[in-house]
């Protein structure tokens, strides 16, 4: 079923349309939004110019952190706000608050054609209850809802779903194109098709990997995905972030190779801290129960390269080591170049997937990096989300 789009929206001059961004993005300790982690704000643009090219008034809603329900200055949302104002090229009024008198205030101050910006969604308790009344307040002053949030979609959060039972509601440019992507993989596999899995967040993309591994051909895999997988088929990896000792992941990754052979390590670069320069490649029978891994090797870096260099589909989620030390990003490094080079379709999502694909200068030569991280693993594990479905023609 096609998702209700902007051209459908009956917006003319004037028209005041919530929209829900996803402007949840790191904020450096300077306090700023910086050039390599704005990528979400970047890619909501479009549509909010698109909206504003129509003469529509906007009311912006966003979260921003973990704030549980409640106000907390550590959240409040002035870096993204100057971050979407630099992007824009437009001001934006941001206020404390999302009561209709409030907004409406907002809106009049900043006639005829201004944005407004209303506090962090999850300052508020209703939102991650999916609470209709929430949902009705945001909505007041509003005549149209707009979902550009890919990244919070997998969320029934009352911005993104229990809005839609009460605003004509469609999906902003960005979501549709998140939409049309992820579909390519889901549905419109082509082969040799190539899965990169890495990072740290192991339990939720174990089943990720099972989804996957059922048509991708080759599944290989970095980061602590591939030390799990090694330590539940009884290899050393001494001191590295792995869940092999949980008693249920071995069960698990086992039910998975059985129905596929994953493309795993064979030489890796390890060191006795992630922070450290101090580094040495180690064949993979060879580790010693004092060594962290940190990276892959040169060999099995070579091996994925030559698998992406046949793919015609190449899906990657999660950095291959730990990136936040130069000396364990090599492999990252030389797979994103040779993703960038490929001429397969390519699909990589992930907050930090995405922040080295912007810090290596490839992120534009990827056929599709998706802004959402969980909300892209649960729509590629054919999972239906919430804050998308709404959006679909019924
Ligand atoms: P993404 O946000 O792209 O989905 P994750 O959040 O799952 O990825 O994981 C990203 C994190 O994984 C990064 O901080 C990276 O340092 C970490 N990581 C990758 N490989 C290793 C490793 N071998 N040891 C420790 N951390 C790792
Ligand atoms: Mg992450």
């Amino acid at each position: 079923m096609k998702l209700r789009g902007l051209k459908q929206a009956q917006i003319r001059p004037g028209t005041i349309v919530l929209v829900r961004v996803d402007w949840n993005v790191p904020i450096g300790p300077d306090g700023q939004v910086d050039r390599i982690e704005d990528y979400k704000i970047q890619r909501c643009t479009p549509t909010l110019e698109w909206l504003l090219k129509r003469k529509a008034r906007l009311i912006l809603a966003t979260h921003l952190g973990r704030p549980q329900g409640k106000p907390d200055k550590r959240f409040v949302l002035h870096p993204v706000k100057r971050r979407g104002q630099y992007l824009l090229g437009r001001p934006i009024h941001y206020i404390h608050d999302v009561r209709k008198d409030a907004v409406m205030k907002a809106l009049d101050h900043t006639y005829p054609f201004g944005i407004v910006l209303v506090e962090n969604l999850r300052f508020y308790p209703g939102e991650e209850k999916n609470d209709r009344a929430f949902a009705r307040e945001l909505a007041s002053c509003a005549q149209v809802y707009v979902n550009n949030a890919f990244g919070v979609s997998h969320r029934a959060h009352a911005s993104v779903e229990a809005i839609t039972h009460v605003l004509p509601s469609y999906a902003g440019r960005l979501l549709e194109e998140e939409v049309h992507h992820l579909d390519q993989a889901l549905h419109h596999v082509r082969h040799p098709y190539v899965v990169l899995m890495g990072g740290a967040k192991i339990r939720g993309k174990i089943d990720l990997v099972k989804q996957l591994s059922s048509r991708a051909d080759t599944m290989a895999l970095g980061g602590g995905i591939a030390t799990t997988v090694l330590g539940c088929n009884g290899k050393e990896v001494g001191r590295s972030l792995s869940e092999h000792r949980e008693a249920d992941m071995c069960v698990l990754v086992k039910s998975q190779q059985r129905k596929k052979h994953f493309l795993l390590p064979t030489d890796v670069v390890v060191a006795n801290d992630l922070k450290s320069k101090k580094t040495q490649i180690r064949s993979i029978d060879h580790i010693q129960s004092n060594d962290i891994i940190g990276d892959l090797g040169p060999s099995s870096t070579r091996t994925i390269i030559e698998e992406i260099k046949k793919a015609k589909m190449i899906v990657w989620n999660g950095p291959m080591g730990y990136t936040e030390n130069p000396a364990f990003d090599v492999a990252s490094r030389k797979i994103a170049q040779g993703v960038a080079r490929s001429k397969a379709y390519s699909l990589a999502g992930g907050g930090e997937s995405v922040s080295l694909l912007v810090r290596y200068g490839v992120v534009n030569k990827l056929s599709f990096v998706s802004t959402g991280g969980g909300a892209m693993l649960e729509y590629l594990e054919g999972r239906k989300l919430p804050g998308v479905e709404a959006l679909r023609t019924r």
